[in-house]
Formats: C-alpha cells, structure tokens, sequence
C-alpha cells in the first residue's frame, strides 16, 4: 500500500519539490495550498500524476482526510509576504498548526513542521546551536512571523507530551534554488533577477550582514531523512549549509556568474533584520546522517539558470 502524504504550502517553493520528491519515492500525495504565495506552475508537471491531488484549502479551517503523514510548510516565508497581512500569518502558523496537529492525532499520521532559524531572533549567539532559546523583539515587523514560528513548535510539543502525537521539528535555514517566487524579495531571487535585468543590485544596509544559503534539493533531502528518522526523535533540528556569506559577497558572485553590468547600490536596512545567521548542523549529522553536498556557486548556477527560463 503507498503511504498516503499530505503536504500543506505543496504549490510553494519548498512544497513543490518536496511533493514531486515523495512521488518519485511512492507516495500518494496531497497537496493542500490556499496559492497566496505559491504558483500552480510549481505544480503544473506534477497533476497528470494519479498519485497526485491538489485541495485549494487554507490551513486555518479545519481539514478532514485520511493520511499516514503530514509535512506542515504552509505560511509566507518572505517578509514582503509575511508582513503584508500578518495577523493572517500569525493566524496560519498558529491556528493551522492547531488543525494539522488535530488530523495528526486523529489519524495517527506522523507530522513535520517547517519550523525556521527565525526562531533564533537576531542571534547572540554565532552560530546557533537548537539549544539557544534565541533573541526575538515579540511586538516588531519581524514577530507575526517569528512568534507565529514559535508557538507553532509550543503546539507541536505539547501534542506530543499530552496527546502522544509523533511529531517531527525541522528548523529551516535560509534556502534557495529553482521556483523561489521572483517578486517574494528574498536576497538570492532578488540579487538574481537584478543582475538578469541589468538593474541596480539592491544591498541593505552595508553589505557585512551574513546569511548560509541551503540548496533546495539539499534541503528536501533533510526534510525526507527527518520524517523516516528513529521513533522518539522529535527535533527541533537544525537544516541548513553552514557555510557563511556576507551579502555584498553574494552579490559579487552573482554578477560574476551572470556575467552581468549591474552596479550595486545600498539601501536602508529593514527593522529586526539578524547581523548573522549560521547553523550548527551537529545534531543533523548524528540523527539524519546528513549534510549539504550542493556547493554555493553549483547551486547559484542551477537557480540562474531557472530564473533565464523564466524571463
Ligand atoms: P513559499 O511562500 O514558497 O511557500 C509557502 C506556501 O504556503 C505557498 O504555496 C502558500 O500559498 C502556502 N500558504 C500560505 N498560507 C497558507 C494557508 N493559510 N493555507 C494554505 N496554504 C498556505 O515559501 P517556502 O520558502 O516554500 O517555505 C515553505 C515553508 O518553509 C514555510 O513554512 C516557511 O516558513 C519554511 N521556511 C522556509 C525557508 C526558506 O528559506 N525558504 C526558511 C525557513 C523556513
Ligand atoms: N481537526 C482537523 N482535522 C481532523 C481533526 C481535527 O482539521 O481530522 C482540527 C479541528 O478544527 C480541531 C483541531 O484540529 O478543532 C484540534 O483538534 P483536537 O482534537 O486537538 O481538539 P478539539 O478542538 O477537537 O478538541
Ligand atoms: N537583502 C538585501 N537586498 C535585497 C533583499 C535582501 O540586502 O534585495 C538582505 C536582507 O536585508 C537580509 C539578507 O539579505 O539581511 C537576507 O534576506 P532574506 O529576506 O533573503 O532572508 P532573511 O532575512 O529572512 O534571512
């Protein structure tokens, strides 16, 4: 019998590549997604597939399917789209969290929540192990996301000690690579499609902030390995590349690999954004046995390439 999935944010970019993932590994798969920010061109290729069902459905109504396993990534992970309506996206990690961990426990179906590094805050702490409690402002721009992040993995814990529910806790550190939203204003989409257009490359702040850049596939590899991880290992586990970048590094290799004339300009820097940001991956080595194998530059390579395509 094939395991029937449900993956809710499966039209975004993380859900897309991890469906058609667990559809190349035998999985009976449903993609639910309400398309704020995701596209149904991420899906197009897969809904010929009878294996594959797409529900348009929001994550904070209650949900009624029969499934062995949930992998929980439905939320805007932007600030441009986290911050346009966020008490909706307070609303969709808290309350959606609320409905999957109630189908979880219904259903007896294990359950993986996209937690993030945004749990950290901007860190005191570099780089940052799952042990630190993290430096978050709970009233600023930033919060909607990150608290929303926070008592969503609050939820999850709790239905675990008092409902014995089998949970799984991924956080996510920035990632990137073919599918990103072109409009989202994430750094490696923006920098990219700047250089694409020969625009002006838009630095915030001085450039010295640093971010580790995760490639998709890398990524889905982890998420895979944590859901089919040892019974009673719950996370919250780190999944990210610790390999550090400062933003005005990134950008110098992305006109260099887009062969671009783009000149790069500074802007304001937003409210909250984190100085740095790098995961310690030890507990991902022990558990999952995993680490990133795609290098920056490969990985650029493969999401310019995406992004020529489109244009
Ligand atoms: P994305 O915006 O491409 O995907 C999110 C998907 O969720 C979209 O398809 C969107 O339409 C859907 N969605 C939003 N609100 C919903 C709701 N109420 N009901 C149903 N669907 C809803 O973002 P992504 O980068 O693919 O992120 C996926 C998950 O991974 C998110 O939970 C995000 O917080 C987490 N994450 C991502 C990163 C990253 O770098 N990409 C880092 C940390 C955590
Ligand atoms: N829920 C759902 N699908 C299910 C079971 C529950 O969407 O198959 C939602 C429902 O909205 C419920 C929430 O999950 O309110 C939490 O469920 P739980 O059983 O924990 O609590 P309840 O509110 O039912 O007491
Ligand atoms: N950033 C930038 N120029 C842009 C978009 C983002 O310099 O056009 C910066 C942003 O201020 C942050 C870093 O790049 O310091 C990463 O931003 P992103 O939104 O991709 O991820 P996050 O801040 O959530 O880690």
């Amino acid at each position: 019998m094939k395991k029937r999935v449900l993956v809710t944010g499966g039209a975004g970019f993380l859900g897309s590549h991890l469906c058609e993932r667990l559809l190349n590994e035998g999985a009976d798969v449903i993609c639910a997604d309400n398309f704020f920010t995701g596209d149904k061109g991420n899906i197009s290729h897969l809904l010929g597939n009878p294996y594959f069902e797409l529900l348009r459905h929001d994550v904070t109504f209650p949900l009624y399917v029969e499934v062995d396993g949930i992998y929980n990534l439905a939320c805007p992970a932007s600030p441009v789209h986290y911050q346009f309506d966020p008490v909706q996206t307070t609303k969709t990690s808290v309350v959606g969290a609320v409905n999957m961990l109630g189908l979880a426990k219904r259903t007896k179906a294990k359950i993986l929540q996209a937690s993030t590094s945004e749990v950290y805050g901007d860190p005191e702490i570099h780089p940052q192990p799952e042990s630190y409690k993290g430096n978050v402002n709970p009233i600023g721009i930033r919060a909607c996301y990150d608290e929303g992040k926070r008592c969503a993995e609050t939820l999850f814990f709790d239905y675990y000690r008092q409902h014995q529910v089998d949970i799984k806790v991924m956080r996510i550190f920035n990632t990137y690579g073919p599918r990103m939203n072109p409009n989202d204003g994430r750094v490696v989409s923006n920098f990219i499609v700047q250089a694409l257009d020969g625009r002006d490359i838009t630095i915030f702040g001085d450039g010295k902030q640093s971010r580790s850049f995760c490639y998709v596939d890398d990524l889905i590899d982890g998420m895979i390995r944590l859901m089919n991880s040892r019974d009673g290992f719950t996370g919250p586990v780190n999944v990210g590349n610790p390999i550090e970048f400062t933003m005005l590094e990134l950008a110098e290799k992305i006109i260099r690999l887009t062969g671009s004339s783009s000149k790069i300009i500074f802007e304001s820097l937003p409210q909250d954004d984190p100085l740095q940001r790098q995961p310690v991956i030890d507990l991902a080595k022990k558990e999952l046995d995993w680490q990133p194998q795609v290098e920056l530059e490969e990985g650029l390579k493969r999401t310019i390439g995406y992004f020529k395509s489109l244009i």
